[in-house]
Parts: C-alpha cells; sequence; structure tokens
C-alpha cells in the first residue's frame, strides 16, 4: 500500500503523534497551517466520507472532541474535510483537519520512528 497515511498508521513512516488507538491516529500535519493542525485519520482505508461507516466517522468526532477539551481549545478551532480531488483533497485516505489558532494549547506530540 502506497498511501503515506496508510505507512503513518502502520508506523512505517515517522509522525508526530498525538493519539492512536485500534481505529484512530491523530498526527501534526507536516505543513502546518496554524499554530495547532492535527490530521485525525481512521487506521483503515477509506478514500472519503462517502465511503467511512458510520460508526468509525462517530468516533473520529467523538476522538475531536475529547483532544479539544485535553488541549484546551474547545471554543476555538475548525475542522476540514476536503471531500475529494476536485475539491482539495491530495492524500486519498479520509482526514479531517483540526485546526486553531490558539498558540498557547496544551499539545504534547510524540516522534514515531519507522
Ligand atoms: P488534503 O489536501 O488531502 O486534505 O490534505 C493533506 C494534508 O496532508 C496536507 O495538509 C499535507 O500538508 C499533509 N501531509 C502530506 N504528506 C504528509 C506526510 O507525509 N506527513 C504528514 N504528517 N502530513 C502530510
Ligand atoms: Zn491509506
Amino acid at each position: 500500500m502506497s498511501c503515506i497515511f496508510c505507512q503513518i498508521a502502520e508506523g512505517k513512516k515517522p509522525a508526530k503523534i498525538y493519539y492512536d488507538d485500534e481505529h484512530l491516529i491523530v498526527f501534526a500535519d507536516i505543513l502546518p497551517r496554524a499554530p495547532v493542525h492535527l490530521l485525525v485519520c481512521p487506521k483503515v482505508h477509506f478514500p472519503n466520507l462517502q465511503d467511512i461507516p458510520d460508526d468509525i466517522l462517530i468516533l473520529l468526532i467523538q476522538r475531536i472532541r475529547i483532544i479539544a477539551k485535553e488541549i484546551g481549545i474547545e471554543d476555538n478551532y475548525r475542522l476540514i474535510l476536503n471531500n475529494g480531488a476536485k475539491s482539495g483533497q491530495i492524500v486519498g485516505h479520509l482526514h479531517f483537519h483540526f485546526l486553531s489558532s490558539a498558540s498557547g494549547a496544551n499539545l504534547q506530540l510524540r516522534i514515531q520512528s519507522p
């Protein structure tokens, strides 16, 4: 599988990981466009929002709310999901961009080695 987000989810490509579990992985965008710019992905490769099962989608949204609370930005974040190449989706593995302008957010990332 050549998908870069699958490689990150499998630990084959390094990333600054904030959270991962059986279903999800949350890591820093390599080209951050805000003081907080995380990518929230299912571990299984679903191309976009039309493909992901409801139960996994709910896990992603629940985790986003938990992370917002953990890092103290419940009232200051944006979610972006580019759905399909025509909308600007470059990586064809569903992901939410989780962005915040909060420069003092309590974000503790860990580098994962391949
Ligand atoms: P899209 O346009 O598909 O919604 O966004 C893809 C995002 O993935 C971009 O913001 C881009 O900076 C990020 N990205 C691309 N390659 C890598 C990578 O290898 N590692 C990480 N952490 N982010 C990446
Ligand atoms: Zn993938």
